[in-house]
């Protein structure tokens, strides 16, 4: 549905996008995650047609963007970072506007009031969008996406600035979209893309350093090698024994005394379940264990997981 190959863009000197290719395929929900300034924003912009790439090729179902954009365009439906809404219409007014300067064919009474039930829109369809909350405005944002029922949607970032509620209403909404339209969803936020997509890609740096189903990062993050943990004892004793026991790779005390308690960070070589091991050498040594926290990985943790086992 989406091919991008050799996608490059370049400001000046700095490549933005610097040599991405991947496809997605018919009814696949991606996330295309990576930290701020990763090269999301200019790649979404230039798949949509907003943007010129510098060089490569992006066929969307079939279409090359660059021969034939309108053409393009017309299968892909955007909700970018800022939603382009205009605040002193109503709801019905704006879709309708953007449903006339699609060039929609589709009955337009009909359509609309379809969208406005899909993103739960039908009740405030009459109220002016700058009295409408965030949660709703964001709402508002996919609906005009979906004007024309395109193949495709590209959410950028939907879910920034929302409460917590909110954001599980928008990603259960981009979930269900996912059955009538290929998505691609662009986030900084792991567990967004976790909680919503089939796969996930992920750039840095305009570089892409993977692209695997869901369940393979998941299970890279859940990966249990690095724990926080309280031990009472003479501290510099413990840690020296945590640094010389087999498994362990790292070792180091975190934060200040409590009480007759340090905390400690442990990690453990991989594959190896640290947790037994941990409790048996400092039971023999009468040092008890009082607290054991896993402490998750976060993106950083997992760029450099992904890159090593590329290497490996
Ligand atoms: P993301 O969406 O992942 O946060 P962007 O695609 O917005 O990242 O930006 C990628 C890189 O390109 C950033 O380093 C950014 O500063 C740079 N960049 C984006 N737009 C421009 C521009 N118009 N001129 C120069 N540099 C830009």
């Amino acid at each position: 549905m989406i091919e991008i190959t050799n996608l490059v863009k370049r400001y000046g000197n700095k490549f933005a996008v610097d040599d991405i290719s991947f496809t997605v395929g018919e009814g696949e929900i991606v996330g295309f995650l990576g930290p701020n300034g990763a090269g999301k924003s200019t790649t979404m912009n230039i798949i949509t047609g907003y943007l010129s790439s510098t060089s490569g090729v992006v066929k969307v179902d079939g279409t090359d963007i660059m021969e034939d954009p309108l053409a393009a365009k017309k299968k892909i439906g955007f909700l970018p970072e800022q939603p382009p809404l205009y605040v002193d219409m109503t709801v019905w007014e704006y879709l309708s506007f953007v449903h006339e300067l699609r060039d929609c064919k589709l009955n337009r009474k009909e359509h609309l009031k379809e969208i406005c039930e899909v993103v739960k829109i039908w009740d405030v369809r009459n109220r002016l969008i700058k009295n409408l909350s965030k949660g709703y405005r964001q709402r508002v944002g996919i609906a005009q996406a979906l004007v024309g029922n395109p193949k495709i949607v590209i959410f950028d970032e939907p879910t920034v600035g929302l409460d917590p509620k909110q954001i599980i209403e928008i990603r259960n909404l981009i979930r269900r979209l996912g059955a009538r339209h290929t998505v691609i969803l662009s986030t900084h936020i792991l567990q967004e893309v976790q909680a919503v997509c089939d796969r996930i890609i992920i750039i840095k740096e305009g570089k892409l350093v993977a692209d695997e189903k869901t369940e393979n990062i998941t299970r890279a993050v859940q990966d249990n090698h690095r724990f926080n943990v309280k031990i009472v004892g003479p501290q510099r004793e413990v840690l020296n024994m945590l640094k010389n026991l087999q498994g362990v790779s790292f070792a180091e005390t975190l934060g200040e005394r409590d009480g007759d308690s340090f905390t400690y960070r442990v990690e453990s070589a991989p594959n190896i379940d640290i947790r037994k091991i941990l409790f048996h050498a400092l039971a023999d040594k009468g040092w008890p264990m009082i607290g054991m926290e896993a402490v998750g990985m976060d993106l950083e943790d997992i760029f450099i997981k992904l890159v090593d086992n590329k290497k490996a």
